[in-house]
């Protein structure tokens, strides 16, 4: 047998959807190319469409584009669907049924992991059938993946991490959230704790301030129905903000074990700052797209499935502080918004400039490193250095280091990388309940003092720019300026 192979049985809930077609069976076929899947594993994907196993492998088979037609072909032999309304438990019986005779025949050792593809109103029954109709196998693993939203509150999380967890054991529920499976955020505690440099500078003497900027190009294309529930600061800021948060500030974990990772994330989670509601004007501004300035672009109240009044925000742009002492009075800016001019995911340290300017320079400028997340992959570290010449003046020089495009071509799709981090049952790069609900009681904060004082005019940006003027004047007011500005 090959060595790297493990032996796993997927059942896909929404194995039909956009998210499993796009997502999941790719990044299975990676694993599948890649020698981690071979012949132990097989893929149930369940969804109400009355398919036949033959029409579901060809619609996997259609989102393939490595590999030859031949690894296709074998690697799709490995999917089963199974019409199934989640509601009905008699289906939980025809699936069971399904489940064990695959676990013999691909001898799957009782391995399980349950991937929640759906909309999240259904996890909670989905689980509880699960257990009433003894879907977990009694001799493997049983692992259950949440796709987000999970939640709109805090309330809703809690009833739903309540429901999930009363079926599935607290480890073996894997929340995931596909930043944290990105190249560039893996690198952020390779950066920190393995550079002494770097570990002994990572604190609030040096360091500024800190800025995240999770840009899009697009605007909300079909998902508007789902978006007008959501709007960025749950979309966005709750979840793949929070996460980088995270991984920047949290301190050094005793060692590299999950447990010791996750209570280091913790910490973080732990001490946000929770703002008085006449703070929150001030710290944290939203922004709706209009019309782009060619009118090329809809406005969002122009998109389909959108209230033509919508105030639902597709911008903000924030402060955050932690209460730790390390990084006392350093705070964290963060903005994201659709129908940006690019999509970029960037963050920017921005370090102490020197106390005293030794050679008079009129140009000296912070410090910054900045890591690019998305779509470029690297690192630069703007210095200060002497102008080149008779010049007595400083200027910024780069250090600079960039994936290669075939280092690039390397690098495996977050939900390539997560899967096989739950299939490893490797859980630090998972969102844990206690981060979660941290997150979710800092955005609810907000959300109150939003609904509750009058909405910005929307809207406040044209499509195609980096926002409405609030997301400068935030950083104004303390004298600062984002670093990014395309
Ligand atoms: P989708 O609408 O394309 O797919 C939903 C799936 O659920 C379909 O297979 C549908 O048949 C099935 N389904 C719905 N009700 C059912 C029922 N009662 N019984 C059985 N099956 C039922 O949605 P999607 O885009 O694939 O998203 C799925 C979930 O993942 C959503 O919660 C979404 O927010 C989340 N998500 C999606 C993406 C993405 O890129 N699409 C990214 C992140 C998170």
């Amino acid at each position: 047998m090959n060595e790297n192979e493990k032996r796993v049985l997927m059942v896909i809930f929404g194995g039909s959807g956009d998210l499993a077609h796009r997502k999941l069976y790719p990044a299975l076929f990676e694993l599948y190319l890649k020698g981690q899947l071979d012949q132990h594993f097989a893929v149930i994907g369940t969804a109400r469409r009355p398919w036949t196993h033959d029409y579901f492998r060809q619609t996997v088979a259609e989102n393939l584009q490595a590999g030859t037609a031949a690894q296709q072909q074998a690697f799709v032999g490995h999917f089963y669907y199974q019409s199934h309304d989640v509601q009905d438990a008699d289906h939980y019986i025809i699936l069971k049924k399904l489940i064990d005779t695959l676990d013999e025949q691909y001898q799957l050792h009782g391995n399980r992991i349950f991937y929640m593809a759906m909309r999240p109103a259904l996890f909670g029954t989905i689980a509880a059938h699960l257990k009433s109709e003894h879907l977990l196998s009694a001799s493997g693993f049983n692992r259950l993946i949440i796709e987000k939203p999970f939640g709109h509150d805090y309330q809703s999380a809690l009833a739903l991490n309540d429901a999930v967890i009363s079926t599935f054991a607290r480890d073996q529920v894997y929340r995931i959230d596909h930043y944290l499976g990105k190249e560039m955020v893996q690198n952020i505690p390779y950066l920190r704790f393995d550079n002494p440099l770097m570990a002994a500078v990572w604190n609030h003497d040096y360091i500024d301030n800190i800025q995240i900027t999770l840009a899009e190009k697009l605007g909300v294309e079909e998902r508007g129905g789902y978006y007008e529930t959501a709007g960025a600061l749950r979309d966005m800021v709750q979840n793949h903000i929070m996460q980088i948060i995270a991984m920047l500030a949290m301190p050094r974990p005793a060692d590299n074990t999950d447990q010791a990772i996750t209570a280091a994330r913790r910490e973080v989670f732990t001490h946000l700052h929770q703002y008085d509601a006449t703070e929150i004007p001030r710290k944290f501004i939203r922004g709706q797209y209009g019309p782009s300035e060619d009118g090329q672009a809809l406005g969002y109240r122009q998109e389909d499935k959108i209230d033509p009044k919508s105030n639902v925000e597709t911008f903000v742009a924030g402060e955050i502080q932690l209460d730790l002492p390390q990084w006392q009075g350093v705070p964290f800016y963060v903005r994201t918004g659709k129908r940006l001019p690019l999509k970029k995911t960037r963050i920017d340290v921005v370090f102490k400039s020197a106390a005293q300017n030794l050679f008079g320079s009129e140009t000296l400028a912070a410090p910054v490193l900045t890591i690019e997340v998305e779509p470029e992959m690297g690192l630069t570290w703007h210095l200060n250095a002497k102008e080149v010449g008779q010049s007595t003046s400083a200027i910024q020089r780069p250090l600079h280091f960039a994936l290669s495009q075939t280092e690039a071509g390397q690098v495996p799709d977050a939900y390539e990388r997560l899967i096989l981090e739950a299939i490893n049952g490797r859980r630090s790069n998972f969102v844990s309940w206690q981060d979660m609900s941290g997150a979710w009681q800092f955005i609810d904060g907000i959300r109150q003092v939003w609904e509750e004082c009058q909405c910005p005019h929307f809207p406040n940006y044209p499509a195609g720019t980096m926002g409405p003027a609030a997301s400068d004047q935030l950083l104004q007011a303390s004298g600062r300026h984002w670093i990014f500005t395309n």
